[in-house]
């Protein structure tokens, strides 16, 4: 039977404290024993429910980790304050020093600093591969490899990655399969495909209403508890901990995704083929002329199509300028960064999200610097919406 992510958020009954349908918010850092022994084992990790200090779980962050968990299918999660709190909780819980991290290239300009500047800190090397190509990921495995980590659809470039493939590679070689799947949630289910770890930033889709960061890690019981654990674990320790208020808001908003990610879908792959018909170079994976466009196929759960974003090339940076303060203008969308939110985004990745890869290998990657990103937002009339945007397009002879 195919896997129904929205159904096992929807099926998850919590209720409030006096009956309210809404879990209630948990208001407190600390919390009371009635025994001296029980605060003793909860340190120790072994008294199950019960809540010690919010730094190391509440009630609120455990409703939002667990409706998480449903949607990835995986045992359970831990939320984190940003979507970096729980990519760099994860690397350092699974990495010592010595290690080595095979990482897909085109990943977020924050992972992908913290990969090359910040982790060689600790005597973690990581070697950048082309995710695509199996053979290249298998051939970078060194004795000291212990991650293979990519996003299931990659920023800014729209690569995707081949989870069940890797996965195979990751088993093979003893190694765990980290995947971001900030770009595709409800879309694409890593875990079903067999990634150990799933780890999303909440700011983007899963939120979508820009008023917020936050991150969560999907994993095994077993892997959650060592990022937890009081003496050596990574969430515990470097405490990225999401508020009570914002872990609450963040389910609420959650609750509505599958209805989000349907219209951002529909609405991307409307302006993705209109934009190709047009002659602009278009990047998305719902069109055929997309390279893994079957292999995303092959991995989606199809209600939701190929998501929200889209990128096209208009030529070169002053262009890209250009249009997009035009287009903001129009009020067609905010010239920002981010993604995910009512309204459609744009930006230019070589010089903001993408900024920390050298411009070097920004080229090699084949990130050029006339690239714009969308994130479409949830327009109710996408017809008048390109209408418009072609409008600016050929004011600005891109057309
Ligand atoms: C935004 C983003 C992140 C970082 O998340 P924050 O919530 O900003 O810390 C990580 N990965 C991807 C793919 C992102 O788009």
């Amino acid at each position: 039977m195919a896997f129904k992510p929205a159904n096992n958020i929807q099926d998850l009954q919590y209720f409030g404290e006096f009956g309210g349908v809404n879990p209630s918010i948990s208001d407190s850092s600390t919390y009371t024993f009635l025994s001296a022994k029980t605060m003793f084992d909860t340190f120790e990790g072994n008294a199950d429910g019960c809540y010690l200090y919010s730094r190391h779980s509440s009630p609120s962050n455990l409703y939002l980790g667990e409706a998480l968990a449903a949607m990835e299918d995986t045992e359970t999660a831990n939320v984190t304050a940003s979507g970096m709190g729980a990519i760099t909780a994860v690397l350092m819980q699974l990495c010592n020093a010595g290690d080595h991290i095979i990482s897909s290239r085109t990943i977020y300009g924050g992972t992908y600093a913290f990969l090359k500047n910040f982790t060689p800190k600790f005597n973690i090397e990581t070697s950048f591969v082309d995710i695509t190509k199996l053979e290249t990921v298998e051939a970078a495995i060194t004795p000291n490899t212990k991650i293979l980590y990519c996003e299931s659809v990659s920023n800014p470039l729209l690569e995707i990655a081949g989870i069940k493939g890797l996965a195979k590679i990751a088993k093979k070689y003893h190694l765990k399969l980290v995947v971001d799947n900030t770009f595709s949630p409800l879309s694409i289910s890593p875990a079903t495909l067999g990634a150990d770890v799933v780890i999303h930033s909440l700011t983007k889709f899963i939120n979508g209403s820009s008023d917020t960061v936050g991150g969560v890690v999907c994993g095994t019981q077993a892997f959650i508890n060592d990022l937890r654990n009081v003496n050596d674990g990574a969430a515990m320790l470097l405490g990225s901990t999401m508020d009570s208020l914002r872990a609450a808001s963040i389910l609420k908003n959650l609750r509505t995704l599958h209805i989000r990610m349907q219209q951002h879908s529909k609405n991307a792959l409307y302006l993705a083929e209109k934009f190709e018909a047009d002659g602009l170079k278009t990047v998305y994976p719902g069109l055929k002329s997309h390279p893994s466009h079957e292999l995303y196929k092959s991995m989606m759960n199809p209600q939701y199509g190929f998501g929200g974003m889209l990128t096209i090339d208009v030529g070169n940076i002053d262009k890209a300028n250009e249009l997009m303060e035009l287009m903001q203008h129009k009020n067609l969308g905010y010239l920002a960064v981010s993604l995910g939110f009512y309204k459609t985004l744009f930006s230019a990745p070589g010089t903001s999200t993408s900024s920390e890869i050298p411009e070097k290998e920004q080229k090699a990657m084949g990130l050029t610097d006339g690239l714009i990103r969308f994130s479409i937002g949830l327009d109710a009339d996408i017809e008048r919406t390109y209408d418009l945007m072609k409008a600016c397009m050929t004011s600005l002879h891109i057309i």
